[in-house]
């Protein structure tokens, strides 16, 4: 079975070529690997290629969270970058679905979940701030039929003048956080390109501020925001392992790839594809299992979520530089992709949750639930 069989439901590979992944893996293909270094080099922000992969269904598997994190993967093994805006999207996606308010899901979701509008999530700031490391950035009021938010987020990414992401603010009294989507059409929504970036530059990433934006009810996500985020959180996080399993898998091919030519020498460098190919099998099938129950509210369920992403941030950064030994001069050319995953790699670990945010979330679930932890 191949990596990719390994995350398709049993039917799927019965099904096969033409099954969900295989689509989305071949568009993925045609869309991405022309315009894959442009995307790099931040010439190109590939919102076509977002919409058509949106057209094929790759923003409304969410019947079935397997099925999203093996399109994001499909994605992640031609384009990092473009694996992050499928997370973004579907992320967005993923808050919609699961909102409880009939006017937002009415007015929303189905251009969401097409790609018709594109988007993402603002969570950074909220997660970090759940978890006791920076403090909240928006405030909001209520007023007449929804509320007024003002506030700014350093970086939110596949942005637009049209689209759309979520993120939360607090009550400016204290007493409660409110989930909700943020149009960036409204003309009090500011988007400042950020200073360029490594590997992500074709993001769509901006400096969002709001200038005291009326939020109208029907853009209101959840009120109040904490059992919302309580839902959806696992989800989250589950689908970014999309990135890091499709980057991971691509990094064995490239030292598969060299082998030929190689052997004789890569063969004494102490990590082999084989060792990352069991690793990424491992991850897949982890994946797999947590993913059937995105809504599973224990705390050993969070753990292995936690965990499993701690994992895949360590094993994309360990299968990059793997691949870029094993690749030797040629991985450092700039037309290569070895030293583009090296650089993609790192954002798996970065993103939110960062690996240390993680490492600091499993240290403070050990001391809150001492009983549960094995050490
Ligand atoms: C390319 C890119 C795209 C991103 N897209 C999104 C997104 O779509 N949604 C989202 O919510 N988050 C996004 N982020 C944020 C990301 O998820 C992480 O929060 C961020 O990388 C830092 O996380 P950290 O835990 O390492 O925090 P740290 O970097 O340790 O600390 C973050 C804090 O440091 C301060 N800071 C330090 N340097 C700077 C700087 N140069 N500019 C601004 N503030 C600075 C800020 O106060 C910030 O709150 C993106 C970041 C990058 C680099």
């Amino acid at each position: 079975m191949t990596t990719t069989a390994a995350l398709r439901k049993p039917h799927d590979v019965i099904e096969a070529p033409d099954s969900f992944v295989d689509r989305i893996a071949a568009l993925s293909r045609t869309e991405l690997t022309p315009i894959a270094l442009a995307i790099d080099e931040g010439e190109i922000y590939p919102d076509q290629a977002l919409r058509n992969l949106g057209e094929a269904g790759a923003w409304s598997a969410h019947a079935d969270l397997r099925d999203t994190i093996a399109g994001i993967s499909a994605i992640a093994e031609t384009c990092g970058a473009t694996a992050f805006m499928a997370w973004c999207q579907n992320t967005l996606v993923w808050y919609i679905l699961n909102s409880d308010n009939a006017a937002l899901k009415a007015k929303f979701l189905a251009d969401a979940a097409s790609g018709k509008r594109l988007g993402g999530t603002g969570l950074s700031n909220p997660m970090k701030s759940f978890f006791g490391i920076e403090k909240l950035k928006l405030k909001g009021r209520r007023t007449d039929g929804g509320y007024i938010v003002r506030g700014a987020l350093p970086w939110v990414s596949n942005l637009g003048p049209d689209h759309l992401f979520g993120t939360i603010f607090e009550l400016e009294d204290g007493s409660d956080k409110v989930m909700f989507l943020v149009d960036c059409a409204d003309p009090n929504v500011t988007l400042t390109p950020c200073k360029p970036f490594l590997a992500m530059d074709g993001t769509g990433t901006y400096a969002v501020q709001l200038r005291d934006v009326f939020i109208p009810d029907d853009q209101v996500l959840a009120a109040p925001a904490m059992p919302f985020v309580k839902n959806i959180r696992a989800g989250f996080i589950l689908m970014q392992m999309g990135m890091g399993l499709g980057l991971v898998r691509d990094c064995v091919e490239i030292m598969q790839g060299v082998r030929p030519s190689l052997e004789h020498v890569n063969c004494y460098l102490p990590q082999q594809p084989e060792d990352f190919a069991a690793v990424l099998a491992e991850l897949e099938a982890e994946t797999m299992r947590l993913v059937a129950t995105p809504y599973d509210s224990s705390n050993a369920y969070w753990r292995r979520v936690v965990d499993l992403r701690l994992r895949a941030g360590d094993a994309a950064v360990a299968a990059a530089h793997a691949a870029m030994l094993h690749c030797g001069a040629r991985g450092y050319l700039k037309s290569h992709r070895a030293q583009r995953r090296l650089r993609e790699a790192y954002f798996v670990a970065i993103v939110t949750p960062a690996t240390k945010q993680l490492r600091k979330m499993l240290a403070d679930n050990a001391r809150e639930h001492p009983g549960e932890h094995q050490g």
